[in-house]
């Protein structure tokens, strides 16, 4: 069995987005396989590591999360530093949310080099009664502004490890382009 210090590739992920838009619970799904239905308080910077499988190859994901400090709009250099990869995500039960989102993908242009991934995650999609945002006003920001975007629930575990994935193969096709 290969050492947990074994890997082919250490990528650093951010979630970032409105409080309260799911991403602690993503995270927490993505890596403990767990759904809590309170609020997550992180306090603090915190990061969660899991290794996956990329066709052969061991990636390292490192995903940080805002710690509570979205709240602030003090996400600081630091916190940005190394980051090869940003999921934005809102909420689409709340459209402020995703209104939101535009001045989210500012800080990080604000933040990072231009080649920094960016994913667009629309969280909540259980909650289809509630929805506010639509698939249509989705797609088409998420196109104007060269995002991928996905649709999740951390409550009942949809596209959640599909997220995850896609950001990890996007960064490992970039680390290729980069290397060849
Ligand atoms: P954060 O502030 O972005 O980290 O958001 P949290 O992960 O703390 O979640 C805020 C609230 O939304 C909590 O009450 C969660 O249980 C709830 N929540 C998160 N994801 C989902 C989801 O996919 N579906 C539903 N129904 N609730 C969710
Ligand atoms: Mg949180």
């Amino acid at each position: 069995m290969a050492a947990s210090n074994e890997y082919d590739f250490l990528f650093k992920i951010l979630m970032i987005g409105d409080s309260g838009c799911g991403k602690s619970s993503l995270l927490l799904r993505w890596a403990d396989h767990e759904f809590k239905s309170e609020f997550i308080c992180t306090i603090g910077v915190d990061f969660k590591i899991r290794t996956m499988d990329l066709e052969g190859k061991i990636a390292k994901l490192q995903i940080w999360d805002t710690a509570g400090q979205e709240r602030f709009k003090t996400i600081t250099n630091s916190y940005y530093h190394g980051a090869q990869g940003v999921m934005i995500v809102f909420d689409l039960t709340s459209h402020d949310s995703f209104e939101h989102v535009s001045a989210w993908l500012s800080e990080v242009q604000r933040h990072s080099p231009k080649t920094v991934r960016v994913m667009l995650c629309g969280n909540k999609s259980d909650l289809a009664s509630r929805r506010e945002v639509t698939v249509e006003e989705a797609v088409e920001f998420a196109d104007r502004h060269g995002l991928h975007y996905i649709e999740t629930s951390a409550k009942l575990d949809h596209n959640v490890h599909s997220a995850f994935t896609k950001m990890a193969t996007t960064l490992r096709e970039q680390r290729i382009l980069i290397e060849s």
